[in-house]
């Protein structure tokens, strides 16, 4: 049983646009779970991090409400 990875959310420290994905395989998709570049204002260095409980729950919420 392959273990699924963690949810993660990607942060622009240029203009604080963030993201909260929830990988369904080890096979990060490209702009969906992973992104290379923010889509907001195109700044290429995006820290990545283990998603906390509190935007774990809020994108449940807003996957949720769509
Ligand atoms: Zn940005």
């Amino acid at each position: 049983m392959p273990i699924p990875p963690p949810p993660l959310t990607t942060i622009c420290s240029h203009c604080g646009w963030q993201h909260t994905s929830f990988p369904t395989s080890d096979a990060l998709k490209l702009n969906v779970d992973l992104f290379c570049r923010c889509p907001a204002c195109q700044h290429t260095e995006l820290e990545v991090r283990p998603a906390s409980r509190v935007e774990i729950m809020r994108e449940r919420l807003r996957q949720f409400l769509r």
